[in-house]
């Protein structure tokens, strides 16, 4: 799988579902996902990368969490984050999807 790999500056701030810019007074919202045992983004760990997905057109930022994190720890092999409950919900639906669909992700947990 290729990916395109979004400047850190530049993915750190966003949201993963609409794109807007996140401050640092802003309330941040996230969700992690595992990935589906046959599926390698080692050469994407700690950086952002957009994705595609099966049943939505619009591609969504998603980090890649580095070996030995916490999130790692955690069993998160990616994350999103978001900057509304809104985009949170939308967000879930197509995860949801693309985990019946998609070939990506295993599961997907929302906190
Ligand atoms: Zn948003």
């Amino acid at each position: 799988m290729e990916f395109n790999i979004i400047p850190d500056e530049e993915a750190m701030s966003k949201c993963a579902w609409c794109h807007n810019h996140i401050s640092d007074d802003m309330e941040v919202f996230g969700a992690g996902a595992k990935l589906k045992p046959d599926v390698d983004l080692s050469e994407y760990e700690s950086h952002c990368i957009q994705i595609g997905l099966v049943s939505e057109e619009k591609p969504i930022y998603m980090m890649v969490t580095a070996q030995g994190s916490e999130a790692k720890k955690d069993g998160k092999d990616c994350m999103f984050l978001f900057c509304s409950e809104e985009c949170g919900r939308k967000l879930k639906n197509v995860l949801e999807k693309e985990i019946s669909l998609g070939k990506m992700f295993g599961t997907v947990k929302f906190e």
